[in-house]
């Protein structure tokens, strides 16, 4: 077993650690922790119930003011169809976000829940980022604890960790100041664990950060993960600059290389992660197979319907096939899960699916992640 390493270790091997050495170590641990040489990817959909937000993010080029003309909100029928859509097509998670709204108060959001888990059974309700529960709690002038609570009573179990970019205050200041608060995206996970959801992380990189402010952001997760564990993967993309605010003052966009080694060294970094996810769909194709070798075990999903890195012009598809014969293409045996990491098909081969039985450990989680989680967040 690979031995934990500290921050300051971790920042020089980042920083002079070769690629070919991370990718190395990157590979013996997930080997070790994925023995099976399997490659997981989940039948998703992505859509959006509003594009209406005033964080302004420099880095984003799906949101709209309210005026705007084509600014839009979804009332909860027309959200339906976008699930009815997704169950049609096979989806077992729909990952619903949208910008943040100043109107929309937590009924708005439960009414979104409760009808998903009432009318599409076979589809666990991956919905809301951070910075939209904050929202949510700020509009609706209550606790971001209550906000989480009456999402986990109305049946939502999990949580998308979009809106983290990178968790560093000087960073924060210069993409994002309006979003959210210093520390509330930590914040947020956590109290989500205590409560019993399963949730992401995310890191989006390639703008005006330094490698100190990705250590930072590996830290906060893992020291997190370590005091109240509910973090089911990792997963980086590379941020998108067409179109965005921010493209100007970017200087060095980060190539396939960083991309490599940001994998790699997040699969070394974060110990206390089982998962860590390649993207085909953030990265392009072909990237994403390469990227299955820099110690990465999952492949995301097949995202039926997706509209903030289609702002950005970024526009990638895949449907089942395609996301089994990536994975072969890299050598790897397919499998798809669901969105808490249960197997649910395993691609033998063209002519072989194997289905086991599924593993109902998600309880079972919940109950050690309960015991574990003794601190007020
Ligand atoms: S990233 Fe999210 S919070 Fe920021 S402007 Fe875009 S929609 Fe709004």
């Amino acid at each position: 077993m690979a031995q934990r390493i500290s921050q300051e270790e971790g920042l020089r091997l980042f920083k002079e650690g070769s690629l070919e050495e991370l990718k190395a170590r990157a590979v013996e641990i997930r080997n070790e922790k994925n023995p099976a040489n399997r490659v997981t990817f989940v039948v998703d959909s992505n859509p959006n119930y509003t594009n209406v937000c005033n964080a302004d993010c420099k880095f984003c080029a799906f949101y709209r003011h309210k005026s705007a003309k084509d600014a839009y909100t979804k009332n909860c029928e027309e959200v339906m169809e976008h699930l009815q859509y997704a169950k049609d097509a096979g989806c077992t998670t729909v990952l619903l976000q949208g910008g943040l709204h100043p109107d929309l108060s937590l009924d708005y959001y439960t009414d979104l829940v409760r009808n998903a888990k009432a009318r599409f059974p076979e589809i666990n309700p991956h919905f809301f980022t951070a910075p939209e529960i904050y929202n949510c709690a700020k509009v609706s002038e209550c606790s971001i604890r209550d906000v989480l609570q009456a999402l986990y009573d109305a049946g939502q179990r999990s949580l998308p960790g979009g809106g983290a970019e990178i968790i560093s205050e000087r960073v924060r200041q210069q993409v994002s100041p309006k979003k959210m608060t210093q520390g509330a995206w930590i914040d947020i996970h956590k109290t989500a664990h205590q409560i019993g959801f399963r949730t992401t992380a995310t890191m989006m990189y390639g703008h005006v950060e330094e490698p100190e402010d990705i250590l930072e952001h590996l830290e906060t997760i893992r020291q997190a993960q370590d005091e109240i564990p509910g973090f089911t993967a990792f997963i980086p993309w590379s941020y998108k600059r067409d179109r965005t605010a921010l493209r100007r003052s970017v200087k060095n966009w980060a190539g396939v290389d960083a991309y490599f080694r940001i994998l790699a060294f997040s699969r070394i970094y974060l110990d206390n992660f089982d998962h860590i996810q390649a993207s085909w769909f953030g990265e392009g194709k072909e990237t994403g197979v390469s990227a299955l070798g820099y110690g990465a075990d999952d492949f995301g999903g097949t995202i039926l319907e997706e509209n903030v890195h289609r702002a950005t012009g970024f526009i990638n598809k895949a449907n089942v096939k395609g996301m089994v014969d990536m994975i072969r293409s890299g050598g790897y045996l397919p499998a798809e899960r669901n969105t808490f990491y249960d197997i649910l098909r395993v691609y033998k081969s063209d002519d072989e699916v194997f289905v086991p039985e599924l593993q109902k450990n998600q309880e079972a989680d919940q109950v050690r992640i309960l015991d574990m989680a003794t601190a007020e967040v």
